[in-house]
């Protein structure tokens, strides 16, 4: 018999090392471009947000799980985005 795991369960085993400086910034003055809003919407660990002014904030990079798909969906010219430096990060613990 197989056991089930739901995905936020299994979010929850991975572990998060701190890193001292974010890995993917919004590019200056690119806040309000319209690329920059569908990160809202994909980022499985909902770490962008739109505040009152209609920008795009990434408030902090804690909690991020690397997927790049942020980096697909708004592209290079608007987010800086790298990889974190080595041992830091997150450390995917199921699959
Ligand atoms: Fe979110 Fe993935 Fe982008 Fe990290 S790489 S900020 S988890 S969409």
């Amino acid at each position: 018999m197989s056991e089930t795991v739901d995905l936020k369960a299994k979010l929850g085993l991975d572990v998060f090392k701190p890193v001292a400086i974010p890995h993917i910034k919004i590019r200056p003055g690119m806040e309000k471009d319209p690329r920059l809003k569908s990160a809202v919407r994909i980022c499985p660990a909902g770490l962008y947000s739109e505040n009152e002014n209609g920008e795009v904030v990434l408030a902090t990079i804690d909690g991020c799980l690397e997927c790049g798909t942020c980096r697909i969906a708004c592209g290079i010219e608007v987010l800086d985005w790298n990889h974190p430096e080595g041992g830091t990060g997150v450390q995917l613990r199921f699959g």
